[in-house]
């Protein structure tokens, strides 16, 4: 898919061939063994991945997923699509991402700190503040990168909080990181709105996936008025017409660890969920959930796509034909993540903090600038608004690299 977006792209900019395979090919893969104890005395070994796409406009940057579909080709994809990420942001990075295939539900806490110290240790020499900084994804959160950050300083010999992003705030993370990504797609999706002159108060919200990117965005856009009709997670979802009480659903989230179960609202099944008519549908999970079987019967007004890879080409061309569907294409849409991980390594370089309201301004004012280019050149050059995104992220790094020339 990610491949495939790129042709589309270098084919409209007439990229020349020799360029294209420069910007394509990632710069490093890496693969490890990440051996462990189990809890029982038992030795299990899983596979870690890290994809540095390309290192021209400075250090790599992209989260870590702990889930049991990571591998090496998922992984390269989505450190392609940060490359673009940072550039439509004109954040300083190149992209990255990386991961252990593992599912992390089926870990004791003790196992799962043991994966990411090993992992960690593993690819040692291939992070750092100047070099690879990661991140929080599916899977890890604010303790995975605690951990990490340790395992990093405790090999250097001294504190690195700017080696990982996304870390509680005590040991310097950034206050607003965890809302960042979710808080991202609020703020887009009543942009949109404005564009489509829809009234956030009449309007109504599904959001497949209520991790943290799926449950800050439903609660974000509830807060602009916006009705929130139906969530899902892995396991199932819950549609209520009349509006779901986000607060008791977030609750029974925490006690249950799911949504299955619910009391306040009927069940539905993904794929349902992905069909109901709504103003805002927000696929906040997986890769590939809108596809070519499902993209002609979608009935929303605002696709914002709070996921990586969402909605597949096939879909991309079914929708294309659909104008009265306003795409916030995932590099855009979920960009808030990254921007405000990029302002927590500032602030770790700096050992200079901020608050909460400088740190929002800052993400909203970085997000205004980019929907704005990305919505002008869409209508100015004719294109939907996806490949508007692309062309504004791979034109940058395109040119940052014909500046840089080649070495030797
Ligand atoms: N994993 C997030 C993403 O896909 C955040 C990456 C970061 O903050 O570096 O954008």
């Amino acid at each position: 898919m990610a491949c495939q977006q790129f042709d589309l792209v270098a084919d409209y900019l007439q990229i020349p061939t020799d360029d294209r395979e420069r910007l394509k090919v990632p710069k490093r893969s890496l693969t490890v063994a990440v051996p462990i104890h189990r809890d029982d005395g038992s030795t299990q070994v899983f596979q870690g991945y890290r994809v540095q796409h390309h290192l021209s406009l400075g250090p790599t940057k992209g989260g870590m997923r702990f889930h049991p579909d990571v591998e090496l080709g998922e992984v390269a994809a989505l450190a392609m699509w940060m490359s673009w990420k940072c550039a439509l942001t004109n954040l300083p990075y190149g992209g990255a991402k990386g991961g252990v295939n593992c599912d992390p539900r089926k870990l004791s806490v003790t196992e799962l700190e043991r994966v990411t110290r090993r992992f960690t240790q593993e690819i040692i020499s291939f992070i750092g503040p100047q070099v690879d900084i990661p991140a929080p994804d599916m899977g890890t959160n604010e303790q995975t990168m605690a951990w990490m950050m340790d395992t990093y300083s405790v090999h250097m010999g001294y504190s690195v909080p700017g080696v990982v992003t996304g870390k509680p705030v005590l040991l310097g993370g950034s206050v607003g990181r965890r809302e960042a990504t979710g808080r991202g797609v609020g703020y887009l999706a009543n942009r949109a709105m404005d564009v489509l002159g829809l009234e956030s108060s009449k309007a109504t919200a599904v959001v497949q996936g209520f991790g943290n990117v799926g449950s800050v965005a439903a609660f974000s856009l509830a807060r602009f008025g916006v009705k929130i009709i139906a969530v899902s997670d892995a396991f199932g979802g819950v549609y209520n017409q009349a509006g779901l009480d986000l607060i008791a659903l977030d609750k029974y989230v925490t006690a249950n660890r799911s949504i299955a179960g619910f009391p306040g609202g009927d069940l539905i099944s993904n794929e349902q969920l992905l069909e109901l008519q709504c103003d805002i549908l927000v696929p906040a999970a997986m890769e590939r959930q809108i596809t070519g079987a499902n993209a002609a019967k979608i009935k929303c007004r605002i696709l914002a796509e709070g996921a990586n890879g969402p909605t597949t080409p096939e879909a991309d061309k079914i929708i294309d034909q659909r104008e009265e569907i306003f795409v916030i294409p995932d590099i855009l849409c979920n960009s808030g993540g990254v921007v405000v991980s990029y302002f927590e390594w500032v602030q770790d370089l700096q050992s200079f903090f901020w608050n909460e309201s400088e740190v929002v301004d800052k993400l909203f004012r970085i997000l205004e600038n980019a929907f704005t280019q990305t919505l002008t050149l869409s209508r100015k050059n004719k294109v939907s608004m996806r490949t508007a995104a692309l062309i504004l992220g791979i034109q940058r790094v395109h040119q940052a690299k014909k500046m840089r020339g080649l070495f030797p």
